[in-house]
């Protein structure tokens, strides 16, 4: 096989990555870097943005450690039948990248995921090497992703969790079954026991006030999971379900929705259309909704229809539209849990509007000032100087307040 520069490999195995939903923004960046050679020096490849855990958008250098890989998962570019160019970092190369990237400013952090290569132990082991020789022998204070290779040792995952600020294990697909259809060679069960360990070591890494010893760190910015979406026949309720059972199940801080991307040679088991991009992004809100905005997953998908959600609203305004009865609400009286359904309001808003009106009655333009928009709230409140009539239960008002459909750009 022919030696890959550095640079190649860098192509090769950042393209590789990014099917890993890590990422607010998956994909690359161009970077300026007049008067300065070397590696990444105009693509920017392999960097993206990630949310650090107190909330700061950082870039990320996000590779593959290799994009070998001894399973056949149907979905995946990476898999061992597919006819793709293969490279292989070393884990010197992956730590003198980090550290390059780092020291010219260029990430703030690593995502490193990997084909498993040899076995699951093996594959972890070199991901574990590429974390400890950062944080220990280059003293790296940055932002580490892991990705966990399910069915690797405990140990391993235990050293993971001591080098990084995130942990994350794919349950794939939304259910059992597809999983066992499409990669047989993962097991549902050894995911879940994968995420269960973690879940266990992240439940001792949190301080007791009646201890005295702090407890040994581990990945402070806890677990996560990517599902990927339409490669399956399951539907949106399906997945929401799964979703809301991993955040209870294995305090997971997130699950990335990633819409599955067609692979030219693919078997003819998979769709040949990727789903709409606009369905992951409607999973996104309602995910949204469920972990900060009090709805449970059948109230969600009744917004809906047919198991999938409302491609041309967003799930809340799906939702107020199919219970128009429970509106409008009085922004001066209505508790905050009511208030937090209002299409339109999101936390801050509601949060600035109840400390408001302790101090005098607000009017439709505070509320519009406090929101930022008022055309989608106006239709489900009232207001000092405010009530909208007819308007809640006018039949146009889904017509009014859905977007125009936008033409695809082709670049
Ligand atoms: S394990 Fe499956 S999903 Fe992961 S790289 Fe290998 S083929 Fe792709």
């Amino acid at each position: 096989m022919a030696t890959l520069t550095l640079r190649r490999k860098l192509a090769v195995l950042s393209d590789a990555a990014k099917y890993d939903a890590s990422c607010a923004s998956s994909g690359s960046e161009k970077r300026s870097s007049a008067g300065t050679k070397g590696i990444g020096s105009t693509e920017g490849s392999g960097i993206c943005h990630s949310y650090a855990p107190d909330g700061r958008c950082i870039s990320l250098l996000k590779i593959l450690l290799t994009n070998f890989c001894v399973y056949d998962c149907v979905y995946c570019v990476n898999r061992s039948s597919s006819n793709v160019e293969r490279a292989r970092f070393s884990v010197d190369e992956v730590v003198r990248l980090t550290l390059d990237f780092y020291k010219r400013n260029y990430i703030e952090g690593l995502f490193l995921s990997s084909g498993i290569i040899r076995s699951p132990d093996y594959t972890m082991e070199q991901l574990v090497r590429v974390a400890r020789s950062l944080r220990q022998d280059h003293l790296f204070a940055g932002y580490l992703h892991l990705k966990v290779i399910p069915n690797a040792a405990p140990e391993l995952l235990a050293e993971a969790g001591r080098w990084a600020d995130r942990l994350s294990t794919n349950i794939e697909m939304p259910t059992d079954a597809g999983l066992e259809t499409l990669a047989p060679e993962k097991k549902p069960s050894e995911i879940r026991t994968a995420m269960a360990r973690l879940r266990g070591k992240l439940d001792e890494a949190t301080p007791d006030k009646a201890a005295r010893a702090k407890p040994e760190k581990f990945a402070p910015a806890g677990q996560s999971t990517q599902m990927i979406v339409g490669a399956d026949s399951a539907d949106d309720h399906a997945i929401l379900n799964r979703a809301a059972g991993l955040y209870t199940g294995y305090k997971l801080r997130r699950v990335y929705y990633s819409a599955f991307s067609p692979i030219p040679d693919a078997s003819s088991r998979l769709p040949l259309r990727p789903p709409p991009l606009m369905r992951e992004h409607r999973l996104y809100q309602a995910d949204w909704l469920i972990r900060f905005y009090g709805f449970d997953v059948p109230e969600i998908m009744a917004g809906g229809q047919d198991g999938l959600l409302d491609l041309a609203v967003d799930p809340k305004l799906a939702w107020a539209l199919k219970n128009r009865a429970r509106f409008p609400l009085d922004v001066n009286r209505a508790d905050r849990e009511m208030l937090l359904r209002v299409p339109g309001l999101g936390t801050k808003s509601i949060d600035r509007i109840v400390a408001t009106r302790r101090h005098h009655r607000l009017r439709l333009a505070d509320v519009a000032r406090i929101s930022g928009s008022i055309d989608k709230v106006r239709p489900f409140i009232e207001a000092a100087d405010w009530t909208p009539g007819g308007l809640t239960d006018d039949a146009r008002l889904r017509a009014r307040l859905a977007p125009p459909p936008e033409q695809m750009s082709l670049f």
